[in-house]
């Protein structure tokens, strides 16, 4: 076990600790809005943290991961355990496509048409078909990608249409609020969207998955009506700072 031994062992324990109170705070958020825990999917967002980390919360029950830079993906990926189902989550350029597509099980992050009609492109070459959630910019940031609310239902629509690929739901990422009524807010403002897109009953969309909520926010996600969280921090610790930008 010498990949173990490289990282320190209280990394490990402090996981399990962690990992113990999220499912439980992910059961009890669950029930409280009148859904049992089985119905929460908990993606474990593994940017920053080794592979032979991963693998001890894989081994501890985690089923489903997700990465959010291509790069960090391919790098980790072969050294990352098989049994955990792996997700998109961050931004994916077009000329990546190439490089995700037979590694995820889903693409969380579909932000534009460009994008969606690559990975229907790439996925019909292939033969398969690529579960896919649009990102929705819930609060109209300038710096993040994702449809507006009110082109949501059109674009479900569109891509839905495209071969190689289906529309599973909607995911995510709300502005940094100061209180919680403004995120839940906006959570809220997602579930409506859901609704209203799922009612459509567009063909070749399911609209079965409503992905929001992070480490800080996740039980205000759960109470607003998310059925797949994605948990970071709270599971593995703090990441690292970012290197300094250079000049
Ligand atoms: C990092 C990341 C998360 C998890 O964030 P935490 O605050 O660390 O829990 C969730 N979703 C996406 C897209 C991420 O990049």
């Amino acid at each position: 076990m010498t990949e173990r031994s490289s990282i320190d062992a209280s990394a490990f324990a402090a996981f399990d600790e962690n990992y113990r109170r999220i499912r439980e705070a992910v059961a009890a958020a669950a029930v409280a809005s009148g859904r049992a825990p089985e119905d929460i999917s908990l993606l474990a967002a593994t940017k920053t943290v080794p592979p032979a980390l991963i693998n001890h919360a894989i081994d501890s029950g985690i089923d489903l991961i997700g990465e959010n830079r291509v790069q960090e993906l391919l790098q980790k990926d072969d050294a990352v355990s098989r049994k955990a189902r792996r997700h998109m989550i961050g931004h994916l350029q077009t000329n990546k496509v190439r490089d995700v597509i037979d590694r995820v099980e889903m693409i969380e992050s579909v932000h534009s048409l460009k994008l969606a009609e690559t990975i229907s492109r790439l996925c019909t070459a292939r033969g398969k078909t690529m579960p896919v959630l649009l990102e929705v910019n819930i609060g109209r940031e300038e710096s993040k990608s994702g449809f507006l609310p009110e082109e949501v239902a059109e674009r479900t629509a569109q891509i839905a249409e495209m071969s190689g690929l289906k529309v599973c739901g909607l995911m995510t990422i709300p502005p940094i609020c100061d209180t919680e009524i403004e995120i839940r807010r906006y959570f809220r403002e997602m579930l409506k969207l859901f609704i209203d897109i799922k009612e459509k009953k567009i063909d070749n969309s399911s609209m079965d998955l409503l992905s929001m909520g992070m480490s800080g926010d996740f039980e205000a996600a759960i109470a607003e009506g998310a059925n797949l969280v994605r948990i970071g921090t709270a599971l593995f610790g703090r990441r690292p700072a970012p290197p300094p930008a250079s000049f």
